[in-house]
């Protein structure tokens, strides 16, 4: 039977939950430790946060301040733009892990290729020093199109095992699943259910909801899980928190699926990956 505690298995043996917590946007203290908090509580073992969203700490004391074992948790971080580069890297990682105040860390991401900044290949070598010297369990990229992970691959020794791109119905990211699956690296969807867009009012999804007894957001996870997705919603409410969790126990039709594909604006909601630069 499928649950929450749903896994892929990463090109080096590590196990990754399917559904996370996402925490863009949630406010460090109270906030971001009430939502980490409540997602463990529902079953959740992966939380997704970053240096850029400022609330690695209380992360950190949600994290702490829960039963559950470290080992049973999947926490991701990630380096920002501007602190691309191999020595400035392992810097901005050790200041993420104090805030973090974890041992290790189990997935580490680059989060913009930042193209103009030329720093990828210098960046990555200190994520495979990372993960070498064992402190990181796996490593991977975010927002990286195929053009950019295939520059990567000139200099790097490790393949990335996770992309985390801009994913929903509205935008499908069709070339970079592609590439992502020939290549062995698993996709992981970012602004899953669109992200206040509008996407959740979209008719068709409350009609598909209706035949399952489901809410427009648990249709759309359900369909990124459908699709082969990891998937990291993100709600500051206890109660949606739950609700998004809620996506194991029932199965979209194909008829209902190519609905959903149906969606495609091609438009993003979010920058385009080769013009980030900040
Ligand atoms: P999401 O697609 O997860 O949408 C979050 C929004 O939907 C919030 O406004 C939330 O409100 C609302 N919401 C959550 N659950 C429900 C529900 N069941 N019904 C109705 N509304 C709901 O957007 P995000 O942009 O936050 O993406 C998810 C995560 O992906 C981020 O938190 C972050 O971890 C990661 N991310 C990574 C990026 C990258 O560059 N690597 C870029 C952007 C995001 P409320 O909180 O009030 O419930």
């Amino acid at each position: 039977m499928e649950s929450i505690r749903d896994t892929y298995t990463l090109h080096n043996g590590v196990v990754m939950p399917k559904l996370g917590l996402g925490v863009w946007k949630t406010k460090d203290g109270d906030e971001v430790e009430h939502a980490v908090t409540s997602a463990i509580d529902a079953g959740y073992r992966l939380i997704d946060t970053a240096s850029l969203y400022d609330n690695e700490t209380g992360v950190g004391r949600a994290i702490a301040a829960n039963s559950v074992d470290r080992e049973e948790l999947f926490i991701t971080t990630k380096v920002w733009n501007t602190d691309q580069g191999y020595q400035s890297t392992l810097d901005a990682f050790d200041v993420s892990m104090n805030k973090l105040g974890l041992e290790y860390l189990d997935l580490y991401l680059i989060h913009w290729p930042a193209p103009s900044m030329g720093l990828h290949s210098e960046t990555w070598r200190a994520l495979e020093e990372l993960y070498t010297s064992g402190h990181v369990r796996a490593i991977g990229v975010s927002n990286f199109q195929p053009h950019h992970i295939d520059e990567l691959m000139t200099t790097a020794t490790i393949a990335p095992m996770v992309n985390q791109v801009e994913l929903h119905p509205y935008f499908q990211q069709r070339t970079a699943r592609e590439y992502d699956d020939e290549h062995g690296i698993i996709t992981q969807s970012w602004s899953p259910i669109g992200a206040g867009s509008g996407l959740l009012g979209e008719s068709v999804l409350s009609q598909i909801g209706e035949a399952y007894g489901k809410s427009p957001a648990q249709v759309v996870i359900r369909w990124h899980l459908q699709h082969g997705l990891a998937v990291i919603p993100k709600s500051v409410h206890q109660q949606r928190i739950i609700e998004n969790s809620n996506v194991f126990d029932f199965v979209i039709s194909p008829e209902h699926m190519a609905l959903i594909d149906g969606l495609e604006t091609g438009e993003r909601l979010g920058p385009d990956p080769d013009n980030v630069n900040f």
